[in-house]
């Protein structure tokens, strides 16, 4: 097994964290007197500070996910837990991260906004991971290692086999965006307990349909979630707002509601790409709550501005080996069929 502890940034390992009135106590109960965090005592229900610690929450996802609860961490979002993990582990302008293109662009942002270095490898052509040219492409700085699975934008589901071969092959961190698992593909929570070295980051924003709401969560070792943690809290001493502790916990809680949105949500795709093919498009297959395509006689870069020009949004880049696709978020049945609709105007197929 790896030394994790060397994996962790030295200033983070040695900081004492800030520490807030409320986290010296750890057993509140609701009927003392609280007269330490300088609150207005007028109850509004939400005149009190939140628990800093997020118990009831961690609880439950711990609970679900089958972990202990030292190794949850919570984040406002993924996009925070993402950035949380580049500045735990990885020094400014010496240690490097590894990305799978095409992907979800943050990571290399935050590798920008941090002063990484971002190795870029391409994905192969059906978007899988060439795990050799992924440790060809490894450096002594390499820290952290990005699988996004399903990826964004592609919609595949990355190889097990791949994912597995590079935990043990890859001397740093790897982290899992699973951003979209609950739309397909197997969590990659159950190796968690084998390989200490994986850390595994999901939400809410998307299967959860609270995008609004600014949870997210990372799963993994409990020496990396302690790093995480001692980051996060010197910023934000109550990591998540009351509002967001009590939505989430209702939705985690709502398995019935969950599980019927994410079925629709899926078979409205199923749906979505057989009238794509119709309409003479080619669909990757999806394990997300988006599908990217592309047609053979028509510019996807004009088939976007035509389709904005109807009032429909979806999102083209202007990148290599994307640059003639559309990826196209799964929406209602009313919203698929104005899309069909504009589609076969612009196609001329009316
Ligand atoms: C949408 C998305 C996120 C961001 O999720 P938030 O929890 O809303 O910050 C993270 N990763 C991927 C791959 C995404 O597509």
């Amino acid at each position: 097994m790896m030394n994790l502890n060397n994996l962790i940034r030295k200033n983070v390992k040695a900081m004492k964290p800030y520490s807030s009135a409320r986290d010296e106590f750890k057993d509140l109960k609701a009927d003392m007197v609280f007269l330490d965090a300088n609150e207005n005592p007028f109850e509004t229900t939400l005149n009190r500070y939140p628990d800093p610690q997020q118990t009831a929450l961690k609880e439950l996802i711990s609970k679900q996910k089958e972990l202990p609860i030292n190794q949850v961490l919570l984040g406002n979002g993924s996009d925070e837990v993402l950035d949380l993990i580049v500045r735990a582990f990885c020094e400014p302008n010496q240690d490097s991260i590894l990305t799978l293109l095409p992907t979800y662009g943050m990571y290399s942002v935050l590798a920008q906004l941090n002063s990484i270095e971002n190795i870029e490898v391409s994905l192969s052509k059906d978007f899988n991971i060439n795990v050799d040219q992924v440790l060809k492409q490894v450096k002594p700085s390499t820290k952290l290692l990005f699988i996004c699975s399903p990826n964004n934008p592609s919609g595949n589901i990355m190889d097990v086999n791949a994912v597995t071969r590079l935990l043990k092959a890859f001397d740093g961190l790897v982290v899992i965006d699973e951003a979209y698992i609950d739309f397909g593909g197997e969590s990659a929570t159950q190796l968690i307990d084998e390989y200490d070295n994986l850390l595994v980051v999901q939400t809410l924003s998307k299967s959860r349909a609270l995008a609004g709401l600014r949870v997210g969560f990372a799963m993994g070792s409990k020496t990396l979630i302690e790093a995480l943690g001692r980051v996060k809290n010197s910023f934000n001493s109550y990591p998540l707002d009351i509002v967001a502790q009590r939505a989430a916990l209702a939705s985690i809680d709502d398995e019935d509601y969950f599980r019927n949105s994410c079925e629709r949500v899926i078979n409205t795709r199923k749906t979505l790409c057989s009238s794509m093919k119709a309409l003479g498009f080619d669909v990757l297959p999806s394990g997300a709550n988006f599908i990217l395509a592309s047609h053979p006689q028509y510019s996807a870069r004009k088939l976007f501005s035509g389709l904005r020009d109807q009032g429909i949004l979806v999102r083209y880049f202007d990148k290599p080996r994307i640059d003639n696709h559309l990826r196209i978020t799964i929406g209602t049945d009313e919203d698929n069929e104005a899309l069909l609709i504009a589609l076969r105007a612009l196609l001329g197929n009316d």
